[in-house]
């Protein structure tokens, strides 16, 4: 079920926006060779509990996960690309670094994700990093009342595309609301003018996630980390983003 919020509700959610925006500039800034994955987790965790929120992952425990995730971060590196588990891993020079958090704050959650190349970076990366944020900026930007959800679908794969990357449809962005996941699916492949009717008061995560090289994927023994199928890269970045009157607002804006 689609749920529409108020403008009320809409202004309610910007703390969880903030505090999430805020952890993910915090990490960035932490992410660096040389630091485990496990204390990028420990920072995020000490944010939460500093600011009282509540984690929407430490007790996560889908259809498709194996056990509860256990943390409170999603962390993957090179040809891991979405729902990375954490685990004692130290950052290597060059690593693609793809870090993923969504948290509640006042009963409302926020998402978000972003990617970053510790130490030297390999330009082709920084290419994929720069093509999956420019296809995030398209994808908010057709997030416009009397748009439909293919329309930011669309918009995110012409990005895409142009860069000659393939697109996996499997994952993408989602409703946000009082849980973290919630309808409608917002692919980052679709039709024009197609699917559910953009409205003031839809709150959607906006989700690009691209490889180097495939767009298939296997899951790591761990039950949760999502890698390459060929070993190729991935990068992801993530908004989450209310449609309103006034157009797009980017609740987790950094
Ligand atoms: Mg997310």
């Amino acid at each position: 079920m689609i749920e529409l919020r108020t403008a009320a509700q809409i202004e309610q959610m910007r703390p969880a926006g903030r505090f999430v925006a805020e952890v993910l500039l915090a990490l960035q800034a932490k992410a660096d060779v040389g630091v485990n994955l496990l204390e990028l987790d420990e920072l995020a965790h000490q944010m939460i509990k500093d600011r009282g929120a509540e984690s929407c992952y430490i007790d996560y425990h889908p259809s498709f996960g194996a056990m509860p995730f256990g943390k409170v971060l999603c962390t993957s590196v090179n040809d891991a690309v979405l729902h990375g588990l954490p685990f004692d891993y130290v950052l290597q020079d060059g690593d693609l670094l793809s870090v993923d958090f969504a948290a509640s704050v006042d009963g409302w959650v926020s998402d978000s994700a972003l990617s970053v190349v510790v130490g030297t970076p390999r330009q082709e990366d920084l290419d994929l990093i720069e093509t999956t944020t420019q296809a995030l900026a398209a994808g908010i930007a057709a997030a416009q009342a009397g748009n439909r959800i293919g329309d930011i679908s669309h918009a995110i794969a012409v990005v895409a595309k142009r860069a000659g990357l393939k697109i996996n449809t499997q994952f993408g962005g989602h409703g946000v609301g009082r849980t973290m996941h919630g309808d409608p699916h917002v692919p980052n492949d679709g039709k024009p003018g197609r699917g559910f009717k953009l409205q003031p008061g839809l709150v959607i995560a906006i989700e690009p996630w691209f490889l180097h090289t495939t767009d298939q994927i296997y899951t790591d023994p761990d039950g949760w980390t999502l890698r390459s199928a060929d070993g190729s890269r991935g990068a992801h970045m993530e908004h989450t983003v209310a449609v309103t009157e006034d157009g797009p607002v980017v609740l987790t804006a950094r």
